[in-house]
């Protein structure tokens, strides 16, 4: 299976149909169907990792002040404790089971576009607050496995995210924004994943781009359970409100059944 990180945005992403919703549609048409999907979201952002093993997902509305129609959504994929159990082998006591939370907006805004049956389980990871970017990408890595099974290792952040800065007058992002979001690319699309791990080293854009690592994290999952062979799509490659980037990467090993 690819490995897929999804530049959520705005929860209203998960309602509106504009550019980067109609992308993931049509990303959703050609992926192959995962036997399950493990989705790390920054909006799980925890003491320690945690995985949730519960064969029913639960609604997580973590967004405030949108309209009415965002808190009816309803994504009715069930759980996967059979590959949460394996996720935490892989993970050993780096992770604990927590089923507190259920699915939040980081991952029902996307796969109600991508998989839009709701017939794929799927079961969330946690962010661990105090984990180094470099302990974030080891668990990509050891995660990996489960794509040989295929499992969809999906991570949902955005690579530029600073709510404090956002100018919802923007069309665009401002200059540091792209300057990161281009950092980023230019890091994954040559294969320099260390770059990506030590982003602090673009200096004021990274700064800026990630104040805290809840939204940054989610691509280093992606990253880690990425291998060399894998073809790097880029999508949604924009950034929006001045101090958001909707940019995803996909990674596809050539045996993947793409169509
Ligand atoms: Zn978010």
């Amino acid at each position: 299976m690819p490995a897929l990180f999804v530049g959520h945005g705005s929860p209203m992403n998960a309602i509106e149909r504009n550019t980067f919703s109609d992308a993931w549609i049509a990303l959703g048409e050609q992926l192959p169907k995962p036997e399950a999907i493990l989705s790390v979201s920054a909006h799980w952002f925890t003491r320690g990792t945690k995985i949730n093993r519960s064969p029913e997902t639960k609604m997580v509305y973590d967004m405030y002040g949108f309209p009415d129609e965002l808190y009816r959504v309803v994504y009715p994929a069930p759980g996967s404790p059979l590959f949460s159990q394996k996720a935490k082998l892989l993970l050993e006591d780096r992770a604990d089971f927590d089923d507190s939370w259920g699915l939040d907006h980081g991952s029902w805004s996307v796969l109600r576009r991508l998989f839009p049956k709701a017939d794929v389980p799927v079961f969330q990871v946690s962010v661990d607050a105090y984990a180094s970017m470099e302990d974030h990408f080891a668990m990509g890595e050891r995660l990996q496995a489960l794509r040989d099974e295929g499992v969809l290792i999906l991570g949902s952040g955005n690579i530029v995210h600073n709510l404090g800065r956002v100018d919802w007058q923007s069309a665009g992002g401002f200059p540091w924004a792209h300057d990161f979001d281009g950092y980023v690319k230019q890091a994954i699309l040559s294969r320099s994943l260390e770059r990506v791990i030590r982003y602090q080293e673009a200096g004021e854009p990274a700064r800026l781009a990630v104040p805290t690592p809840d939204h940054y994290a989610p691509l280093l999952y992606v990253l880690g359970a990425s291998e060399g062979s894998d073809r790097v799509r880029v999508f949604n490659e924009a950034c929006v409100m001045g101090s958001l980037s909707m940019t995803g990467y996909l990674f596809e090993s050539s045996a993947d059944n793409v169509v």
